[in-house]
């Protein structure tokens, strides 16, 4: 069935779209602590007409999931927003700027919880002709993703995916230039590895190193030999970075430690990799370390999976882009090495997550994600609320 003009819809209601982002902006909340933020979500999308409005699913007391149920029979494709916001003193001197000291929206997750509920509008008001149904997903702490972990915990849960045959998600996204959509038909983000490396010696005087078995030049020839994992362990066509980010050692300037711990982060886009990147860091500690006469322990987590966009879905929301942004506005982009945990619904379901520019120079929206200044090109939210809109009315449709 032709679609509704969800373009033109999604014009009209812009400010109502644009007051929701502002009250989410003025009113952020951190990672799993979005409680007022879920009840205005919850409140909000009942009087819109949902159905099934639950909050604090997920064994948590915030993040919301509802039901758009259509007229006819169908399948079920999910739209997902994150609505937390992180620890920054914010300092855009904006007029809706937050009104809970040091805490900022600072990654544009208000504008994705307004675009999602801009979205959820529109399909409510032609739910009547909709074949299937859309669950809507207001997931909580994606940001402290590693030890809070939002979508793991909403995945995990069941609820949210039980019966969604795909999965749409957007990020609103400063480096890429406003009114741009960006998107791949693979690999889109990296998966998020942490690691820790204790080295064990020998420690002793300083002056007296024959009598000890010095850790710090153990650690110095790991750390460099942990250089050659992206260079000779992997494929050369393929990416990987390996950082070490922390290093602990000693406290005295003459005195050699007992111990150095090292801690760093892994990233790369395929799961093989990352199982081969723990065991490198466990031989070159082992071996490296025992040559100077020294033990490791390794510990090795795996936060984020990398998100792999389906490419059937990538490519149904690309076309759908081009509607709503224009042609020449819809992009393949190169992967990034940031995480996501969208990463998360994708290993369960198919489905595409994509970039909403909103960088503009003259709008002052090129700061960095994170940053205390960084804000967004408000104009691009009404048509983050069409594109998702028209991503679940022609899945529905094609289904
Ligand atoms: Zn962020
Ligand atoms: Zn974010």
């Amino acid at each position: 069935m032709k679609s509704p003009d969800f373009i033109a819809r999604a014009k009209e209601i812009e400010n109502v779209v644009v007051d929701w982002r502002r009250h989410f902006h003025s009113h952020p909340e951190l990672s799993f602590d979005e409680v007022e933020t879920s009840k205005f979500i919850a409140k909000t999308l009942t009087e819109l007409g949902c159905e099934n409005v639950q909050i604090g699913t997920f064994g948590r007391p915030t993040g919301v999931i509802a039901d758009i149920k259509g007229g006819k029979p169908g399948k079920c494709v999910a739209l997902r927003a994150d609505i937390d916001a992180l620890p920054v003193t914010e300092e855009t001197g904006l007029p809706f700027a937050s009104q809970n000291a040091g805490v900022m929206h600072a990654c544009g997750h208000d504008g994705h919880a307004a675009m999602l509920l801009g979205a959820a509008k529109m399909l409510c008001e032609v739910k009547d002709r909709l074949p299937g149904s859309v669950r809507l997903i207001f997931q909580p702490s994606e940001e402290s993703a590693v030890v809070k972990q939002g979508a793991r915990a909403v995945v995990e849960d069941g609820k949210a995916l039980a019966g969604v045959d795909a999965i749409f998600g957007v990020h609103l996204w400063s480096p890429l230039e406003a009114g741009v959509l960006g998107y791949t038909t693979g690999a889109m983000m990296a998966c998020s590895d942490s690691w820790t490396l204790k080295i064990h010696g020998k420690g002793g005087h300083g002056a007296a190193p024959h009598q000890t078995h010095d850790p710090t030049v153990a650690a110095g020839q790991i750390i460099c030999a942990l250089q050659t994992f992206v260079s000779r362990e992997i494929e050369p066509i393929k990416n990987a970075v390996l950082s070490v980010g922390i290093m602990k050692a000693g406290g005295a300037f003459n005195v050699i430690p007992e111990e150095v711990e090292l801690t760093g982060t892994a990233r790369s886009f395929e799961p093989q990799i990352s199982l081969d990147c723990e065991d490198f860091i466990r031989r070159v500690g082992e071996n490296i370390g025992a040559a100077f006469r020294c033990t490791t322990d390794l510990e090795y987590s795996r936060n984020l999976p990398p998100t792999v966009n389906h490419a059937e879905m990538a490519l149904l929301g690309a076309e759908n882009g081009r509607k709503v942004f224009g042609a020449d506005n819809v992009r393949e982009l190169k992967p990034t090495m940031v995480g996501e945990d969208f990463s998360f619904y994708l290993e369960k379901v198919p489905g595409a997550f994509f970039f909403i520019g909103v960088g503009d120079e003259a709008k002052h929206t090129t700061w960095p994600h994170h940053h205390c200044r960084f804000t967004i090109d408000e104009a691009q939210l009404h048509k983050g609320s069409a594109f998702e809109a028209l991503c679940a009315w022609e899945f529905l449709n094609k289904a």
